[in-house]
């Protein structure tokens, strides 16, 4: 099974206490689709401007990601930059240009709406919606948002949430979202408002996630001894987790395997923050990922899952 990626595709500058880098390969989508392309294909549906570099192209053809929803257009490339803390939790950002995102619709092209798996990453539920509108019987469609959506556009986004049948966000996000402090009651009130599964991402410290029945599982996250650039940590949490169901799901989608698949969403996310932009990502290979996951299962004692 192939999985639809909708996001932004971007060129981030990145500042840490240590290092400083610009124009660099971000946007949740490139994140989410080199991720999800470790274990299945993947259509990618984003706009970019006639600034972005050959070489980023050359990355995701080099991978499953196939480019006939990639809209190039004149203009320059959205862009973002930001800034983290000693902590490498805490981030600023410092600027937002939407450039080419301006004006985007994103438009399927013919054979992607019957795309079984849908990942609509970050960007304005608008336009997640717009996605949603043009595909076809979705086996399992998945949304992950952000802060600012919440603030600025609440009613397009309680809608979204209650169309999909999985919304990731983060801690704070949760929680400002619900207005809930504990992470266990906003993982339920956000159930339910629709969404059958909820993953509530804590960064250094793992996921929740929330499923029917009212089933429960709290995945810790692989403890790294350096980290390089946590951006993109989340949107490749997504993408593996979306490449993962796409490639060993059958049938119905259940509990145990959604749990399968956020710890290989977080095994990605692991070695996403080793680098800068998607430099770790993009050399990662299988044999790797198998490594790190039996290393994480047996370090965090979770054989059974
Ligand atoms: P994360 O670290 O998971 O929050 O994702 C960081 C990526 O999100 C960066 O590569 C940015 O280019 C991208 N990004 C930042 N702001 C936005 C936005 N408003 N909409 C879509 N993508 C964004």
């Amino acid at each position: 099974m192939s999985v639809l990626i909708v996001g932004s595709i971007a060129l981030d500058d990145i500042k840490t206490q240590l290092a400083e880098h610009k124009n660099l390969l971000g946007g949740s989508a490139s994140y989410g689709a080199v991720s999800a392309s470790n274990f299945s294909p993947v259509n990618l549906v984003g706009i970019v401007g006639d600034d972005f570099p050959a070489e980023h192209i050359g990355l995701f053809k080099s991978r499953r990601i196939d480019l006939a929803g990639l809209q190039s257009v004149p203009g320059k490339t959205f862009r973002w930059s930001g800034e983290y803390m000693w902590d490498m939790n805490t981030r600023e950002t410092r600027s937002v240009a939407l450039n080419v995102f301006e004006h985007f619709t994103p438009k399927l092209p013919p054979g992607y709406e019957s795309t079984p798996l849908v990942l609509l990453a970050n960007i304005a539920p608008d336009l997640q919606h717009h996605v949603l509108d043009q595909v076809r019987q979705p086996r399992f469609t998945i949304a992950d948002t952000m802060d600012l959506w919440i603030n600025i556009a609440r009613e397009s986004l309680d809608r979204l949430v209650a169309r999909v049948d999985m919304l990731i966000l983060n801690d704070s996000e949760a929680r400002q979202f619900t207005g809930e402090t504990s992470l266990v009651k906003a993982g339920k009130k956000i159930r339910a408002m629709g969404p059958r599964y909820v993953a509530v991402k804590k960064g250094e410290h793992g996921c929740l996630l929330f499923g029917p029945e009212a089933e429960f599982f709290s995945c810790p996250a692989f403890p790294l001894e350096d980290i390089h650039d946590p951006t993109g940590a989340g949107d490749t949490f997504a993408g593996g987790l979306a490449g993962y169901l796409a490639a060993n799901s059958k049938g119905d989608i259940s509990f145990d395997i959604l749990k399968k698949a956020v710890v290989h969403g977080s095994v990605l996310a692991s070695f996403n923050v080793e680098a800068f932009s998607l430099e770790r990502l993009k050399t990662v290979d299988s044999a790797q990922i198998d490594e790190r996951y039996r290393l994480f299962q047996s370090i965090s004692h979770f054989e059974k899952i």
